[in-house]
């Protein structure tokens, strides 16, 4: 639902070229959207979501228009509820009580920083303070709560994005979203780009800083469930700049296993050694078209890479 409700633009924001969605979303769509879904005879306690634009700032008799034909399908056990996506100062006490009686359970904040300056000098139009106080109502409302933060947003620096990961700890959402800045075309921040103003991200940056804000939310147990922008839609129709690569989570992935396996060397006198990780991580041990291996063969390791069950997520032992 590109650009529905929000009442101004961001700096970074082009979601007529993130969703590929370029008409208006009609009741039919969904009932449409969801048949379709159902088609798969897999389907089990899925979701039914609105994503892009403000959800709960849309004009309230169309936002009721789409959210009661999904809700219909709620409660089978093919869906177990709708998520949406809006900003931290569109909820209230009256939004969540409509969510709550049309079948909503999940709902995520685009929070992008929690810096004020950066969120100022973005045009995002709400403070840190609006995101603390939507996550503690939508709490205590019982939604599964969700947080969208961006890296290299103009202004912002890696402090301030680990900053920004910590304060969101605190709060505790149930989910993480990390998107590192894309410069796209007709936005503020290409024309900030096109007069050598702002400098984005490269995806080497994005990664090193998104890497380390996922193990960061790992640890604390909160699951990040996307880490880069989806490719597909328009996104590379769109692009100006910046960091997007299409798997850009799994180089991610790859950078921490990297970083876990030199942290490890550091305490071991070995140049031959079995590297193990948990099961299903040897391509990201070992990275994209081997990047890691060579990377470690070029200090003078020589490692083999083998899975052990017994092991956490980004969890790694050596062995000579
Ligand atoms: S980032 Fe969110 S609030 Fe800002 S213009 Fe885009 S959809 Fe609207």
């Amino acid at each position: 639902m590109p650009h529905k409700g929000c009442p101004n633009q961001c700096s970074f924001c082009n979601q007529k070229s993130i969703s590929g969605q370029l008409n208006e979303l009609t009741p039919d769509d969904v009932h449409q959207a969801v048949k379709k879904a159902m088609e798969n005879p897999g389907l089990k306690n899925a979701e039914i979501a609105f994503f892009g634009g403000s959800f709960t700032a849309i004009e309230r008799d169309y936002m009721l228009s789409l959210l009661q034909p999904a809700a219909q399908y709620i409660d089978f056990d093919k869906f177990k509820g709708i998520r949406i996506s809006t900003r931290p100062d569109c909820i209230d006490d009256e939004i969540c009580q409509i969510l709550k009686d049309n079948k909503v359970t999940a709902v995520e904040l685009g929070a992008q920083s929690m810096n004020d300056e950066v969120l100022r000098l973005n045009h995002r139009g709400h403070t840190s303070r609006d995101v603390e106080n939507a996550v503690k109502m939508l709490r205590s409302y019982g939604f599964e709560t969700g947080l969208q933060m961006m890296t290299g947003l103009y202004g912002s620096d890696e402090n301030e994005s680990l900053e920004t990961g910590k304060r969101f700890i605190e709060l505790l959402p149930d989910t993480v979203r990390i998107y590192p800045t894309v410069v796209l075309r007709n936005t503020h921040l290409a024309e900030l780009y096109e007069k050598g103003e702002y400098s984005p991200q490269t995806v080497e940056q994005a990664v090193e800083i998104c890497s380390k804000l996922l193990l960061m939310f790992s640890q604390a147990g909160i699951r990040v469930i996307r880490v880069g922008l989806h490719s597909g839609g328009n996104v590379e129709e769109g692009f100006v700049a910046g960091a997007y690569h299409p798997a850009f989570k799994e180089l991610c992935e790859s950078r921490i296993y990297l970083n876990k396996i030199l942290d490890e060397l550091k305490n071991k006198a070995v140049t031959q050694a079995t590297v193990y990780v948990p099961k299903g991580a040897t391509s990201q041990a070992v990275g994209q078209k081997k990047q890691n291996l060579k990377l470690l063969g070029e200090k003078g390791y020589n490692l083999t890479v083998k899975e052990n069950l017994d092991l956490e997520k980004y969890q790694v032992i050596i062995k000579e």
